[in-house]
């Protein structure tokens, strides 16, 4: 989308690579207003939440875990475990799905509000840049200077700074992977004997360091596969960051007292604010492009200079291709409607799958090598091998019944305790009276239950002679 009669010249470069194929860094003008104080806030909010969620514990369980080493799933304090691989493939294909429709819908809204990398970079080590550097003019200036005892102890401040955050997060990272109590571990336990760990911990702290330090938008405009996916996903309906060229063109600059609309100029009044203030360093009024995160920057600059001069704000806006070539306002189409649904489903979906979970699995199969005993003249014996798993956080004390007639199961070894997140093995001696016995194979169905209810069932077939 874009002015039809601007020069499509811009989308042959990158707005960050120069013609010499050398870095262009950006230094984007800080710029606050109305969009800015919501993101600000929902930032604000999620830091939080991201910071503390480590310490939460559900039923003694932490909020999220992702111990891959381990292999063990914690969330919202429910266990995961690799048996449950089934919901994470289910999950993940959900989740793509639900990620490709709300960006058809709703653009890159998600890059602007909620990403981790434009909240830390726009919210956190960027307002650090400000608040020590200076705003774009100083930072330029403080770049080109030479190497004096001004630039640098503001670099020594800003750099240690910058790595105390990242090594916040690094650590915040970690708490995530391997648990709170084991980063603690780390942290305050002798170093030669959590070696691994802290080579981890410096290694995430270096990463997030130059991520945030150096890489910055390169992250977004030439890594990150969701940005690159914005040329498929987005349609002419798509709500996105646009620059109403149909008001804004013909661009001229502002005049005190001018008629405009007599002159034949559009609202636009070239004050390049939208450009200045651009993180990622493009114009906007360009049309949509790959490199835009929707930081929603530039609405704010833009509405700031259309109040100065007067003008009606939303000249950039939330707005979607269609709306901006007919003016109209953007409104839910059958199409928007039905990704909604689609959304709603797949949530619904995601949230039946992990609410349905059985706490319990139990697994039987025959003791390889065996096969029927006769015991006394009217009874048949099997030996079976059980596996079962306690995916919840509580000890259950369970029995096995056979929910047939005629027949019986016994474990050896004793009572079914079944400690929390434990994997149980038991053999069982399943025997059944010779009436009951159909030949080779009877099915039977054994069931696991917990004071009187039933938890969890499986059939199995018993052995017997051929008649
Ligand atoms: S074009 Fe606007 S919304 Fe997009 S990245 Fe630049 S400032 Fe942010
Ligand atoms: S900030 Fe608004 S008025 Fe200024 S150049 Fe950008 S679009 Fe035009």
């Amino acid at each position: 989308m874009g002015a039809s009669n601007q020069s499509e010249s811009f989308r042959d470069k990158i707005s960050t690579v120069g013609t010499d194929g050398k870095r262009v860094w950006v230094y984007p003008k800080k710029q606050l207003g109305k969009y800015f104080n919501k993101r600000a806030l929902v930032s604000y909010v999620l830091l939080l939440l991201l910071f503390s969620g480590p310490f939460i514990k559900i039923n003694g369980e932490p909020l999220l875990l992702m111990n891959i080493l381990e292999r063990k799933f914690v969330i919202f304090g429910q266990i995961f475990w690799p048996q449950d691989i089934f919901i994470f493939a289910i999950g993940m294909i959900a989740f793509v799905i639900l990620v490709i429709v709300f960006t058809v819908v709703f653009g890159r809204l998600f890059c602007g509000w909620v990403c981790p990398q434009t909240i830390f970079m726009e919210m956190v080590f960027r307002r650090i840049e400000y608040w020590i550097d200076g705003d774009w003019k100083q930072q330029k200036k403080l770049d080109n200077m030479p190497w004096n005892g001004h630039k640098i102890f503001k670099r020594v401040l800003k750099w240690s700074v910058f790595w105390a955050i990242s090594f916040l997060i690094a650590n915040t990272l970690l708490a995530y992977l391997i648990g709170i109590e084991e980063l603690q571990d780390i942290v305050f336990g002798r170093p030669s004997e959590h070696i691994s760990g802290l080579i981890a911990i410096v290694l995430f702290t270096s990463v997030f360091f130059a991520v945030f330090t150096w890489f910055r938008e390169q992250v977004c405009t030439t890594v990150c596969p969701y940005g690159r996916l914005q040329g498929v996903l987005l349609d002419k309906n798509s709500i996105v960051v646009a620059y109403d060229y149909v008001r804004g063109e013909i661009r001229a600059k502002f005049r005190k007292n001018e008629d405009r609309v007599k002159e034949e100029k559009g609202d636009c009044i070239d004050c390049n604010q939208c450009v200045n203030v651009c993180p990622t360093g493009i114009d906007i009024r360009n049309g949509t492009q790959l490199e835009c995160v929707s930081c929603t920057l530039c609405m704010d600059a833009c509405d700031h200079m259309m109040d100065a001069v007067g003008l009606e704000k939303g000249l950039i806006r939330y707005d979607s291709e269609e709306g901006i070539k007919t003016g109209k306002p953007w409104k839910l189409t059958t199409r928007t409607k039905a990704y909604i649904v689609l959304m709603f489903a797949i949530v619904g979906l995601l949230a039946t799958l992990i609410l349905t979970r059985s706490e319990i699995d139990m697994n039987i199969l025959r003791v390889r090598g065996t096969t029927y005993q006769k015991l006394t003249d009217s009874t048949y014996v099997n030996i079976f091998e059980t596996t079962i798993l306690n995916k919840t956080n509580q000890d259950h004390n369970i029995t096995l019944k056979i929910l047939s007639e005629n027949a019986s199961v016994e474990s050896i070894g004793g009572d079914l305790v079944l400690k929390k997140g434990e994997v149980l093995q038991r053999e069982l001696i399943v025997t059944m009276d010779e009436k009951a016995v159909l030949g080779p194979s009877t099915p039977v169905i054994i069931g696991l239950y917990e004071d009187g209810v039933l938890m969890v069932e499986q059939k199995i077939n018993f052995n017997g002679p051929g008649f």
